[in-house]
């Protein structure tokens, strides 16, 4: 892999290490392209989950920090600033000017929760199990309706959501995001951090359909700690689902600039 636009940082609240240490791991695994994509922060306090993402005060220090690495480490790795966000229709007009003061470059689509996720009984956190087909007909919508906005990059894990129902049923919903992703030419994600993770994605099912629909493929580490770079043979599994699912895959991607 020489390219991956998929990195969190400490900022986070659940990601290891220094910003240089995935500088520095990258670089000695052969990127030679790095993204960094950290948990996005928002506005308002239905999406302010504590655990999970970067608060609107460190994003300064998160700006400062990876342009003065992009500037040590120019000769060796090209580097690029940006976010994973969800897509949260109420917000998301007034997050992109904020974003854009900072001098953010970029966002990619990751949607771990509908509704709200700092509510208890209100949202629906993605990767738990779920058989409402409503749950996968809200997540399809949103995502949809995300990579409409035109601003995100890719679509990350497009198959997070852990639907336990009927094959058809999940068929017909990811199906639905897959032929809308390459309606609009936006690469969706094989995710690496579900697999390590041995989580429910990347699920060959979708990729299956990624395949039939023609869809763009790219693979993201999702890198929460500096040594996931060395995890070689998690790419090879990734590297399997891809072939088996007939997907040629992308070794980069044009970064949609905010
Ligand atoms: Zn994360
Ligand atoms: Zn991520």
């Amino acid at each position: 892999m020489i390219a991956n636009y998929h990195t969190h940082t400490f900022r986070c609240h659940h990601a290891l290490g220094t910003d240089e240490d995935y500088v520095t791991s990258a670089i000695a695994n052969g990127i030679q392209i790095l993204g960094f994509s950290d948990h996005g922060c928002m506005i308002g306090p239905d999406y302010l989950k504590p655990d999970m993402r970067m608060r609107p005060e460190l994003l300064p220090d998160y700006m400062y920090s990876l342009r003065m690495l992009r500037e040590k480490y120019a000769d060796q790795i090209e580097m690029h600033i940006g976010f994973e966000i969800e897509y949260y229709p109420k917000v998301f007009d007034d997050l992109i000017p904020f974003y854009r003061r900072h001098g953010l470059e970029y966002l990619i689509l990751g949607q771990h929760w509908i509704g709200k996720e700092n509510t208890p009984g209100e949202g629906y956190r993605c990767f738990r199990p779920t058989d409402s087909e409503e749950n996968l007909r809200i997540y399809a919508d949103t995502v949809i309706k995300g990579m409409e906005t035109g601003l995100f990059t890719y679509l990350c894990h497009p198959d997070v959501i852990w639907y336990t129902g009927p094959d058809e049923i999940f068929e017909k919903y990811m199906r639905k995001i897959a032929r809308r992703a390459k309606e609009l030419g936006v690469p969706v994600e094989l995710n690496l951090h579900g697999i390590r993770s041995h989580r429910n994605y990347a699920d060959p099912r979708f990729f299956r359909i990624a395949g039939e629909e023609g869809c763009q493929v790219i693979i993201g580490y999702d890198a929460h700690d500096p040594h996931e770079f060395y995890e070689h043979e998690n790419v090879e599994k990734g590297l399997q689902i891809a072939r088996e699912s007939g997907i040629k895959l992308l070794d980069t991607v044009e970064l949609v600039r905010l």
